[in-house]
């Protein structure tokens, strides 16, 4: 059966000592305060990733993730991280397909899908992102929009494969902005989301895929986000630098 999941984005956020302070106040109140199994994951920028799994060690419930890996393996790409290199830096996740990258980054569903399955391939959990713009949601395209995504870069993969897969709907006029889908607009998303899967895989198969939402979600509005049928966590930006209100997001939970 599918896993709960709460995962923080520190963007690109923290100093190492502000990110060492941040990681090790959450994982110690994870120890002492959760009595859920809902699985934690930490997602700092590159640098801070090897400091912040000194810190995880080994943990059952945290672990570590990035923000983003090439889809190549090695090689003069200056500049980019490669899936070996976040697994050698005790990375298990990554995020692909955020919407900044989408954005600033011009990161397509074609080249997306080429990260995904790169990612499998290494053995790290791709945390692959969709969600649609205001003006999409607006023009009522919204399941359009992002049945669009998944089947570009995620419907390509084995049965195997998309299992191993984490999906984040996250609606890009939710991300930063203070403004959360309401809980019945996430669970109306997700529901579409596993849906499909049950059409191009099947209903086993759907189910045992945890599908995350994402756009401020803080300490207030998580309970009743993830107690939707389909919501099995979320990822988490801007609540995600307070060690306090994580937390609270991840309680949600007990
Ligand atoms: C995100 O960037 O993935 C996100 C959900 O951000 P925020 O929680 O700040 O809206």
């Amino acid at each position: 059966m599918r896993k709960n999941i709460v995962a923080g984005n520190w963007k690109m956020n923290c100093s190492l000592s502000e990110g060492k302070k941040l990681a090790s106040e959450v994982i110690n109140m994870v120890q002492d305060e959760i009595k859920s199994d809902t699985q934690v994951i930490l997602i700092p920028p590159f640098i801070h990733l090897t400091s912040i799994q000194s810190l995880i060690g080994s943990s059952a419930q945290v672990s570590l993730g990035a923000q983003n890996c090439s889809q190549h393996a090695k090689g003069a790409y200056t500049g980019e991280v490669s899936a070996e290199m976040l697994i050698s830096a005790g990375a298990t996740s990554v995020i692909l397909g955020h919407s900044e990258r989408r954005e600033y980054f011009n990161e397509s569903d074609e080249l997306l899908a080429d990260k995904v399955k790169f990612a499998l391939e290494n053995s790290l959990t791709p945390i692959f992102c969709c969600g649609e713009k205001l003006e999409v949601r607006e023009a009522g395209n919204h399941e359009q929009l992002v049945g669009a995504q998944i089947n570009q870069a995620l419907f390509g993969l084995s049965e195997d494969e998309i299992q191993k897969v984490v999906i984040a709907y996250e609606p890009v006029w939710a991300i930063g902005t203070g403004v959360t889908a309401s809980a019945d607009q996430a669970q109306e998303m997700h529901a579409f989301i596993r849906s499909q899967i049950t059409s191009n895989y099947n209903q086993e198969i759907a189910n045992s895929v945890s599908i995350l939402y994402g756009g401020s979600v803080k300490p207030e509005n998580a309970k009743e986000i993830f107690s939707q049928e389909d919501v099995d966590g979320g990822l988490i930006g801007g609540a995600s630098l307070k060690s306090r209100d994580f937390t609270n997001i991840i309680k949600a939970f007990d």
